[in-house]
């Protein structure tokens, strides 16, 4: 998170911001379980598991709805309903 998302200020090492004082602490663990997410769903796309890999997708958009995780979690979606028609 290079950015607060309340101020846009760019931020620091610690989980505050130092413009508006905002803690980023929940943002910061939600960003990083939605990006744990898509990399579980990218392993599970390598096996064929398509229903839980949209499943984690979907979790990811719902933690964080950055653009990079918006795009990977879409890319994931495009790629199991092209590929995994359950
Ligand atoms: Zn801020």
């Amino acid at each position: 998170m290079a950015r607060c998302p309340v101020c846009r200020a760019r931020l620091g090492e610690t989980p505050q911001c130092r413009r508006c004082g905002c803690d980023l602490t929940m943002a910061e663990a939600c960003r990083q379980r939605a990006e744990t997410c898509l990399r579980q769903a990218l392993q599970l796309l390598g096996r064929g598991e398509s229903a839980k890999a949209c499943s984690l997708a979907d979790e990811a958009i719902s933690l964080d709805s950055g653009a990079v995780i918006s795009k990977v979690a879409g890319f994931i979606r495009w790629w199991c309903d092209r590929n995994f028609r359950d």
